[in-house]
């Protein structure tokens, strides 16, 4: 027999195991940031990355239920001629947001990139151009590079190369308009969800499966 009393209970139970796992819980993605050693920083760079673009970033990713638990290192970002850039510093268990002056030319070819979303040697890593880097300036056009650059991380971009042409510009505009929702209403939208699946794939490719 099924008494009421039990059924009371049962249905609070239920209430807290749906609380333990409320869909607005806040999902805190490991991010290393990391400071070329070899950059030729213009006066007032790092100060402007650690008292407005990189705080504007993190406010956003907070209102979008987003927290990201930073970690601060020193690396560096080599450039032999004709090959692809040695990174160091890196932390395989992070997403790895690593501040350099401008983008290798192996990755940028002339086009003059503010960043770079990639897995590079399996570390999960956004090449940030602080030559060209900006904060929020004018909505769905010139947003945050930070901002901008971990959600082709946290958003899935990373795991696919990117489409040429019009679907290209395409995943381009997806991430500024979702990043200027961020920006002008606190509205992170599947942010937080994609994130959750996000840690998941970083947790899964860094620790071994038994
Ligand atoms: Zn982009």
């Amino acid at each position: 027999m099924v008494s009421y009393y039990y059924v009371v209970v049962d249905r609070r139970e239920f209430l807290l195991a749906s609380l333990a796992v409320a869909p607005d819980t806040p999902v805190e993605v490991p991010v290393r940031v990391v400071i070329d050693r070899d950059a030729k920083w213009r006066p007032g760079q790092l100060k402007d990355l650690s008292e407005r673009i990189w705080p504007e970033c993190a406010r956003d990713f907070r209102r979008g239920g987003v927290v990201l638990k930073a970690s601060r290192g020193e690396g560096r970002v080599e450039r032999p001629h004709g090959r692809e850039p040695v990174i160091s510093g890196l932390d395989p268990a992070a997403l790895n947001a690593v501040m350099t002056d401008r983008i290798p030319e192996e990755w940028d070819r002339g086009r003059a990139i503010a960043g770079v979303t990639t897995l590079y040697r399996d570390y999960h890593l956004c090449l940030i151009a602080l030559h060209r880097a900006h904060g929020y300036r004018i909505p769905f056009v010139a947003v945050n590079t930070c901002t901008h650059e971990l959600l082709h991380a946290i958003l899935g971009d990373i795991f696919e190369s990117k489409p040429k042409g019009m679907t290209g510009e395409w995943r381009e505009s997806r991430i500024d308009a979702i990043a200027t929702k961020l920006w002008c209403w606190g509205d992170g939208g599947m942010v937080r969800e994609s994130a959750r699946v996000y840690v998941d794939r970083l947790k899964a490719s860094y620790y071994p499966r038994t």
